[in-house]
């Protein structure tokens, strides 16, 4: 059996803190989370790689380096409300749960959604709320949030997220065309948002109402 924990901590150190993530609490749930049980026993041996990783349904977990990256952004200080859309396998959502007070999180593919929510029980992480749906629309109901994070790629910013965030919110989101986008963080502002530009990148497509055409998305 590997050491898991030693892995975690090579992880840190070797992808993360290179790279520039600075924030001591994402560095510290990165360390914690056991990213090995959110995929098949068969991939335990490649979770602490730098690469994303299978998870059935044609989707991914993503790249340690990103989850650490795009947690950052949101700026957590421990008493937020985030909304997060494209639960995949929860491991992004199980980190976010260590750092922000509630997490709502949004899966369109019904099955994973189901996997990561017993996952959330199994492991004790009882402050994240699994929805299925079509997470372009936001979650409505829930408005408004303190942070927003969108782990699929978009052509756009939907607007239903800027409506949904509280004054100085913010949106991390990847943008760009289908093969190819880049990671922003977008503040809403008293007097609109204010866009700033991080990292490139290469993301699953978000599907649906806001997002790609389910039908054109690989044309
Ligand atoms: N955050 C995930 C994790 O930690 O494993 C990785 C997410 S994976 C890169 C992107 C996910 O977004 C996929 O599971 C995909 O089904 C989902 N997705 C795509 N479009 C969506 C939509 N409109 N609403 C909700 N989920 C969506």
């Amino acid at each position: 059996m590997k050491d898991f924990k030693y892995l975690r901590r090579q992880m840190v150190e070797t992808q993360l803190m290179p790279r520039g993530i600075r924030d001591e609490r994402v560095l510290k749930a990165m360390e914690t989370v056991e990213r090995h049980l959110f995929v098949k026993e068969d991939l335990w041996g490649n979770a602490y790689d730098d690469c994303a990783l299978p998870i059935g349904e044609g989707q991914t977990i993503s790249q340690p380096y990103m989850v650490a990256a795009m947690t950052e952004l949101l700026e957590l200080k421990g008493d937020e409300k985030i909304l997060e859309i494209g639960t995949g396998s929860g491991y992004q959502a199980a980190v976010l749960s260590l750092l922000a007070k509630d997490v709502f999180t949004i899966e369109r593919i019904a099955s994973l959604a189901f996997k990561a929510e017993e996952k959330f029980k199994s492991l004790g992480y009882n402050n994240i709320r699994v929805k299925t749906g079509d997470g372009t629309l936001g979650l409505p109901e829930e408005a408004p949030f303190d942070g927003i994070i969108v782990t699929a790629a978009s052509p756009k910013i939907p607007d239903t997220y800027i409506k949904q965030l509280k004054i100085n919110g913010r949106l991390v989101m990847l943008m760009g065309s289908r093969y190819s986008q880049t990671l922003y963080k977008i503040k809403r502002t008293q007097a609109g948002i204010s866009i700033s530009e991080s990292t490139p990148c290469v993301f699953v497509p978000l599907i649906g109402q806001e997002g790609w055409d389910e039908e054109r998305v690989d044309s």
